[in-house]
C-alpha cells in the first residue's frame, strides 16, 4: 500500500488553517514565521517559495528575507538578533546551505532555541536527547505523532512519525532499521522511534552488509541520497518503508534512495518519491511555528 504524504499533508493543513484561525481570534495575530535566505541558489530558491505557499495556505504570517551571498557572519547574527527581539516573530529558520564563509553551527545556536522551527537548536536536540516524555499515555495519530517533548522536534522525523501513525500499525516492539545518521533526519528519528519501544539500529556508511541489516527491518527508514540504494533485497516481506531521499537523475527526475517499483510489492507500506515525505516535512514545519506560537502565548 502507498502511503500518501501529499493527501496526508493536505488533510493536516487543512485542519492547520482552522487552529490558525481560532489562534488569532484568541490571540489577535496569527502565528509568524521568518524565513532567511542567504544567496540564490536555485534549489533553496524553491525550498523557501514552498514553504512560504504552505504558510499561506495555513494562513500563518509568513515573511522572507532574502540577503546577498557576500553578507558577513556577523551582519547575519546581528538580523537574527533582531528577529529574537521582535515579539511578533514566533519562528525564524535560515535555510542551508549557507555560502562556504559562514559557519552554519555558529548561525543555528544564534536562533534563540524556542524560535527555532527547524529544532536544530543545541538545546533543542539535547532536550530531545535527554528528555523521556510519557509514551504510554500518548496516543498516536496523523495529527499528534509526537507526546510533548515539551522542544521543538525536527521536521522530517515528526513528519515520518505521522506517516507511520497513517498505516495503524503499532510501533511497540517492532525492529525498526534507520539508515543514514544525520543529525536533521537520523538521529532524531532513532531517538524517537527508540522512545516509541522499538528495537533501533542505526546504519551508516561504514555498515558492513546493509541489505542483511535491512531485512531484519519491520519499519526501513532510508536517509542517504543515493538514488536506489535500496533494492529488492533490502526488504523484508510486510515491512514498512520509509523513503526520505530525494535525487535529481539525469534526465531531470527526482527519484528516492529506495527502489520503489522493485519494492513496493514486498513492503506492506512504502512511500514515494516525489509525494511522500516531502509534503511532510514543509507541513511539520508549520505545526512547529504554531507550537513555537503556542509555547510562548503560553507563558
Ligand atoms: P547526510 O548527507 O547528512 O547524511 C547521509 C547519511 O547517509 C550519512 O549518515 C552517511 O553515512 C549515510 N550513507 C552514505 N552512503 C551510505 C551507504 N552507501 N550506505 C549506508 N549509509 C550511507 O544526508 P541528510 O540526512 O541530510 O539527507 C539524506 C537524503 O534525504 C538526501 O537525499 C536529502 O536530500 C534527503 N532529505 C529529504 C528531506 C525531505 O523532506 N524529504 C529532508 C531532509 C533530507 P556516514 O555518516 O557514515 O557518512
Amino acid at each position: 500500500m502507498i502511503i500518501s504524504g501529499k493527501d496526508i499533508a493536505a488533510q493536516l493543513r487543512s485542519d492547520m488553517q482552522q487552529q490558525v484561525d481560532a489562534m488569532r481570534e484568541m490571540y489577535g495575530r496569527a502565528p509568524s514565521l521568518v524565513v532567511i535566505q542567504v544567496g540564490d541558489d536555485p534549489a533553496s530558491t524553491i525550498y523557501v517559495r514552498n514553504k512560504m505557499r504552505a504558510a499561506e495556505f495555513c494562513h500563518i504570517q509568513s515573511r522572507q528575507i532574502l540577503l546577498p551571498s557576500s553578507i558577513t557572519e556577523s551582519d547575519l547574527c546581528k538580523q537574527i538578533e533582531e528577529l529574537n527581539r521582535d515579539n511578533n516573530v514566533d519562528g525564524i529558520l535560515v535555510q542551508l546551505p549557507l555560502p562556504e564563509h559562514i559557519d552554519e553551527e555558529h548561525i543555528l545556536r544564534a536562533i534563540r532555541a524556542e524560535k527555532d522551527v527547524d529544532g536544530f537548536h543545541p538545546d533543542n536536540a539535547a532536550y530531545l536527547w535527554l528528555h523521556q516524555p510519557l509514551v504510554k499515555k500518548h496516543v498516536a495519530s496523523i495529527y499528534n505523532p509526537v507526546p510533548d517533548y515539551g522542544c521543538t522536534i525536527p521536521c522530517t522525523p515528526k513528519g515520518i512519525l505521522s506517516l507511520l501513525a497513517s498505516t495503524g500499525v503499532e510501533l511497540d516492539g517492532k525492529r525498526a532499521v534507520m539508515v543514514g545518521r544525520s543529525d536533521i533526519v537520523g538521529k532524531p528519528m532513532a531517538k524517537l522511534l527508540m522512545d516509541r519501544q522499538c528495537t533501533v539500529t542505526l546504519a551508516h556508511s561504514h555498515t558492513s552488509d546493509l541489505p542483511a541489516v535491512c531485512r531484519e527491518a519491520d519499519i526501513l527508514i532510508v536517509a542517504v541520497g543515493k538514488p536506489k540504494l535500496i533494492s529488492a533485497d533490502c526488504i523484508k516481506p510486510g515491512a514498512i518503508v520509509i523513503d526520505v531521499g530525494i535525487n535529481r537523475l539525469p534526465d531531470g527526475t527526482l527519484s528516492g534512495d529506495v527502489d520503489f517499483e522493485a519494492c513496493k510489492d514486498i513492503a506492506a507500506h512504502i512511500t514515494p518519491v516525489p509525494g511522500g515525505v516531502g509534503p511532510m516535512t514543509v507541513t511539520m514545519l508549520m505545526q512547529n511555528t504554531i507550537d513555537c506560537f503556542r509555547r510562548r502565548m503560553a507563558k
